[in-house]
């Protein structure tokens, strides 16, 4: 047999290579090149893994349709990572590979370059060789009215030709143009150009990439930050894989040392990818990397178009760009010699995608240095408990920085306990005496502050007053959300909406009430107190906008907001150097939550939260209202102590057998009911047993979450420490019941269990 093969991913997941025949009519495509391949009745984009293979023994081939590549679209060291993401996830290689690509190359379109027409004077044709003869200059005809002589002059100026677009802006119409060109004097060309990515951000918004002369090249750095310096220096000019958690307070300066590293790296000749969570939320380090590096940097933002994304993709394949910046998906960006990774935020939970590859960016770029033999490093205030152990084995080098630049004090915090002030003011308090005082001082002083609350809304719950009986959804096991301004209740999870019924569900009694309180509640009581105070609210309802985030971080910047009331959003990396108060309002939202890593999260985001009170030149303070007082991650918070919460936290999952101290991955069923969801996770969860996980299977039971979208979800847990072996089970199990491959999701290293 001499058929000529090729084994594809396909972006199916879960799905393995699959192997098609190459009609002779086609060229031999490559591994890495993109190909159109009939799956099923369907004609998909998919990726070659392997050129050539042997044709399965038995099964009829079915041909590729296209080869949409000559070379390879994706570079060999992404197919390779695609692969081990794909491996050590559970996914499917063409999921993975697939994942790796921009948008539209998905879809298997080439290129989405913008065309643009051109207008050229021809003299300068002439004198580059490409004129259309000699005589052109000798018989121009002559110039009529003020427009053409505009023209004229516009385009003489130009050598290289003017868009057209632009020549509009300058008051040429397409009239005059046409003219000229009918004229021989003009000719009109089409050329296609890369859009700049910093250009899509427009308005306003452009500011938050033109942060000026905000780090003066040459600045001395603080004795701590020399001394992590050095290390991460002597990691560099060795040139060999190092992985380095950068662990300082917030303030001491860890984005300064990014700079001078990558500058170093760039000096030698490798390149550098700077992986952000959220780059909307933090604008500062893609700034200051923009402002250092200029037009060697490339950023990828939320605000870019698929086309944009595109474009940028194809620069950075060919080499054009230095320095990459961008969230998680940048991991797979198509850089050669990459010579430093830094994961900024390391503990971000915006680094794990929740949707197939399942991959967590800040594992896959610790992966990625290790075959790039680059230096990996992972900086972060409250790093995640996974990163911390690791450097505490020794497997990472650990950084510290304990102090903030110019000895800036870290803010005093205050613990207030509700319940004493429940005792006293009654149970409907939200904001304690305390944290009126404090803020009022902040406006009669000018000053500005901040007020957390995680968790969005009016109020979070309506019920009936006979019967107790919540509003709930009818697609998702959750309470519904009342949100005032849109005079709706809402489901987080599915956003459906209705108003709220004239009557009780259940019962039929006609008093509904509302309890709990999320920001659009406490921003209306804020501003009760204080008519006269600027106030603005920062969550996913009032940021629905493209841009509208950037607005609201500029004017607290320029100062032009005295209270800013918000969810986790407004906790990221800011720079606010006029905050000097922080209040947080339940620093228990997140303790509730059955999930392994409530603490972990509380902590950090209270932790984070405060840090942003300070930072300039005026102390800060921070105010933490909770009903948990004693609790440990609300103790090492307040005292911002990392140190505490990473002993108690570690003791915890050693003890309750939870991720670091032990691999989980997470196995969630679908049904169209609770029962036959169950059922499927009972089967597949006793297969998984029956193929020797080398793992303790845990479940099944219904997922906290049982029901979402109008699906029920099972789920059941492995836990141990061969990953292998584990997903080779549930591999096997898989393999055995096909039919539930498309209802079950495989979740390694979970972030959530919820
Ligand atoms: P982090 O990222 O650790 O929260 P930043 O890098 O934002 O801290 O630094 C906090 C502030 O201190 C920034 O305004 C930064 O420009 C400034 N800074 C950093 N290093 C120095 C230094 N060596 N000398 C003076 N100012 C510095
Ligand atoms: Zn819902």
């Amino acid at each position: 047999m001499s058929e000529r093969c090729v084994s594809v991913g396909v972006p199916v997941p879960g799905l393995g290579r699959l192997t098609y025949r190459v009609p002779d009519h086609l060229p031999w495509p490559v591994r890495g090149a993109r190909v159109s391949v009939p799956l099923g009745s369907r004609v998909v984009t998919g990726c070659v893994i392997e050129a050539p293979v042997l044709p399965p023994e038995s099964g009829m081939l079915k041909d590729v349709v296209e080869v949409l590549d000559q070379d390879a679209f994706l570079p060999e060291s992404v197919v390779a990572l695609a692969l081990w993401v794909a491996d050590y996830y559970a996914a499917g290689p063409g999921d993975a590979l697939l994942n790796a690509m921009p948008p539209k190359a998905r879809k298997g379109e080439a290129t989405s370059f913008r065309r643009v027409s051109i207008a050229e004077w021809v003299e300068h044709l002439a004198s580059r060789g490409a004129g259309p003869g000699d005589d052109a200059g000798a018989q121009a005809p002559a110039l009529r009215g003020d427009k053409q002589r505009a023209a004229a002059a516009l385009l003489k100026s130009t050598p290289e030709g003017m868009p057209l677009s632009e020549l509009r802006k300058a008051g040429v119409g397409l009239s005059t143009v046409r003219t000229l060109e009918r004229a021989g004097l003009v000719r009109i060309r089409e050329d296609i150009v890369e859009r700049d990515p910093f250009e899509a951000v427009g308005g306003t918004d452009r500011s938050m990439w033109t942060l000026e002369g905000t780090t003066p090249a040459g600045r001395e750095l603080t004795p701590e930050q020399a001394h992590a310096y050095r290390h991460m220096e002597e990691a560099v000019l060795a040139g060999q894989f190092k992985t380095m958690l950068l662990q300082g307070v917030t303030g001491s300066g860890k984005t300064e040392l990014y700079l001078r590293l990558a500058d170093l790296v760039l000096q030698r000749g490798r390149r550098v990818l700077v992986l952000v969570p959220e780059i909307a939320l933090t604008p500062a380090v893609a700034g200051l990397f923009r402002a250092r590096f200029g037009r060697r940097v490339t950023i990828q933002h939320s605000g870019l178009s698929d086309g944009e994304r595109h474009d940028q993709w194809h620069r950075i394949r060919r080499g054009d760009v230095e320095v990459v910046i961008g969230t998680r998906s940048a991991v797979f960006a198509p850089m050669e010699h990459l010579g430093l990774i830094i994961v900024d935020e390391e503990h971000d939970q915006a680094y794990k995608q929740e949707e197939t590859p399942r991959y967590h960016g800040r594992d896959v770029a610790v992966v990625r240095g290790r075959m790039a033999g680059a230096v990996v490093v992972l900086g972060s205030a409250t790093p995640s408990l996974e990163s911390a152990s690791n450097a505490a084995a020794g497997r990472y080098g650990h950084l510290t920085l304990t102090q903030r630049v110019w000895n800036r004090p870290l803010a005093e915090v205050r613990l207030v306990d509700m319940r004493q002030e429940f005792a006293t003011h009654g149970a409907d308090v939200m904001i304690s005496q305390t944290l009126w005082d404090a803020l009022e001082l902040r406006l009669s002083r000018g000053e500005q502050s901040m007020i957390l609350l995680n968790r969005r809304g009016f109020a979070t719950v309506v019920f009936c007053r006979q019967c107790a009986a919540t509003l709930e959804c009818p697609h998702c096991s959750v309470t519904l959300t009342f949100h005032r301004a849109m005079r709706k209740v809402r489901c987080h999870y599915c956003n459906y909406a209705s108003v709220i019924p004239k009557a009780c569900g259940t019962c039929g009694g006609e008093f509904l009430e509302q309890s709990g309180f999320g920001t659009e509640r406490v921003e209306a009581e804020v501003r009760a107190r204080f008519p006269g105070a600027r106030i603005t609210r920062v969550d996913r309802d009032t940021i629905r906008r493209r841009g509208a985030i950037a607005n609201v971080l500029n004017a607290v910047t320029r100062g032009d907001v005295d209270i800013l009331v918000g969810t986790q959003m407004i906790a990221k990396g800011h720079d606010f150097p006029s905050v000097t108060l922080v209040g947080v309002v339940s620093a228990d939202v997140g303790l509730g939550v059955s999930d392994f890593r409530a603490a972990e999260r509380t902590f950090q985001l209270l932790t984070q939260v405060v840090g942003r009170a300070g930072r300039g030149d005026m102390p800060g303070e921070a105010i933490v209202q909770t009903l948990y007082p004693e609790h440990y991650s609300v103790k090492a918070a307040a005292a911002q102590d990392y140190a505490a919460f990473y002993t108690q936290e570690i003791d915890f999952r050693l003890r309750m057998h939870y991720p670091p101290t032990i691999g989980l991955i997470n196995v969630v069923v679908r049904g169209t009911s609770l029962g036959k969801a169950l059922d499927d996770a009972h089967a597949l969860a006793s297969l998984t047993k029956q193929a020797g996980p080398r793992a303790t299977v845990l479940g099944p039971a219904p997922a906290p979450m049982s029901k979402i979208k109008d699906e029920y979800r099972a789920q059941f847990f492995l836990k141990g420490t061969h990953r292998r072996a584990m997903r080779d089970a549930i591999e096997r199990a898989l393999e055995q019941r096909p039919e539930l491959r498309r209802k079950t999701v495989v979740d390694v290293d979970p972030y959530s269990t919820s």
